[in-house]
């Protein structure tokens, strides 16, 4: 993490603080996350509720807060991953329930075929050999329904069993997607990043990391609204995605930034589909959808970091973020990679690539 991103980090858990003390909401952590979500920005929406509560005059309550949380933090995932969880535990129960019964029957089936067999082994009178023999029906058919209820308990299971596996699929899925763009989320970045660097320490292919910054965004924001912004993120989100290949990796990061991970590609080539990128997103004319109005074009800023012996994912984040420091510094609109940032730091001693 760099300085500069600490400081960030810490300005806005002092601000959550704040809020929380101001508010008198409990500073439990799903408090603690609402209100530092609200201070990085990052979910507009949210914002513009907690803005409208401070705008009444009040400040938001914990029933209020309680809500808030539930709304637009609290994970659905997480209750459709319980949901199949308790399906999936309530059904191997009902099976386990109907194979108990099976053995029993199958266990007492056998006692009276036992019985039987050594009432045969004694001389028996025809009255008797018949008694036995209507016994023997009725035992067989008794197990016969137990059989068939079985079967057909079985065989409803493996369809539902079925039917929780896709369930089980999709929550899979969409827990790695942002809901918004519909690209990998952060937590799948995470895991990719971490795979990939450890697959290129160990085949010495190369791997590089690009970090993306739409340029002065809030002021986008400010002049058009959010939900038009947010249909920009998705464009944006797109145009990242289609621009890589196969095993490469495309995430949004957080807010207004979004990463790839390249795989197989050294710095010349990270910088190509960067230059692409950029020339792409700056040639959309954007629209507003309801009244197509024209917006204008938007850019971004680009900062390419590639892996060396050593890396961890942590110092491949750092030095792209360095790179699109640079980038932002130079006048934005530019994609920095990392062996301009070695340049410069040639030229001047100050700054740290590390
Ligand atoms: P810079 O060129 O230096 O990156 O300037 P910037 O304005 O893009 O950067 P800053 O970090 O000041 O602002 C980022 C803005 O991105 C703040 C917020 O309005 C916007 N933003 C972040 N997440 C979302 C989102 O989910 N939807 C929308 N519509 N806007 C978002
Ligand atoms: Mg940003
Ligand atoms: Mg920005």
């Amino acid at each position: 993490m760099s300085d500069q991103e600490f400081k960030r980090a810490l300005g806005y858990a002092n601000a959550a603080f704040d809020l929380l003390k101001r508010s008198g909401i409990p500073p439990y952590p799903q408090f603690y996350e609402l209100l530092y979500t609200y201070a990085t920005g990052v979910n507009p929406t949210l914002n513009n509720r907690i803005n409208a509560i401070f705008r009444s005059g009040s400040a938001p309550s914990a029933n209020m807060a309680e809500v808030l949380y539930n709304e637009f933090l609290k994970s659905n995932v997480t209750d459709r991953m319980s949901s199949v969880s308790e399906r999936m535990h309530a059904r191997i129960e009902s099976v386990h329930q109907a194979i108990d019964a099976a053995m029993a029957g199958a266990s007492a089936y056998s006692g009276t075929l036992d019985a039987a067999s050594s009432e045969l082994d004694q001389d028996i009178s025809a009255g008797a050999l018949k008694a036995l023999s209507d016994r023997l029906l009725t035992e067989t058919r008794l197990m016969q329904q137990t059989n068939a209820a079985l079967e057909e308990k079985l065989s409803a299971s493996r369809d539902d069993i079925a039917a929780l596996q896709r369930d089980l699929d999709d929550v899979r899925r969409e827990s790695m997607l942002d809901p918004l763009t519909k690209i990998a989320n952060r937590k799948c970045f995470d895991e990719g990043l971490e795979k990939a660097v450890a697959d290129a320490a160990r085949s010495g292919d190369p791997l590089c990391l690009m970090i993306i910054d739409i340029d002065n965004f809030k002021s986008f924001n400010d002049t058009y609204g959010h939900q038009t912004g947010d249909q920009v993120l998705r464009l944006v989100a797109m145009t990242l995605k289609s621009n890589i290949k196969g095993e490469d990796l495309a995430a949004r990061y957080g807010g207004e930034e979004f990463v790839a991970i390249l795989r197989s590609t050294d710095l010349e080539g990270a910088i190509i589909v960067a230059e692409n990128v950029r020339k792409a997103v700056q040639a959309k004319e954007l629209l507003k959808r309801s009244t197509n109005e024209k917006l204008g074009r938007i850019t971004a800023s680009f900062g390419i970091s590639s892996h060396r012996p050593g890396d961890t994912p942590a110092s491949m984040v750092e030095r792209s973020d360095l790179c699109l420091y640079a980038a932002k510094h130079a006048g934005r609109n530019r994609v920095f990679s990392e062996a301009q940032l070695n340049a410069l730091q040639s030229a001047v001693p100050g700054i740290s690539a590390a």
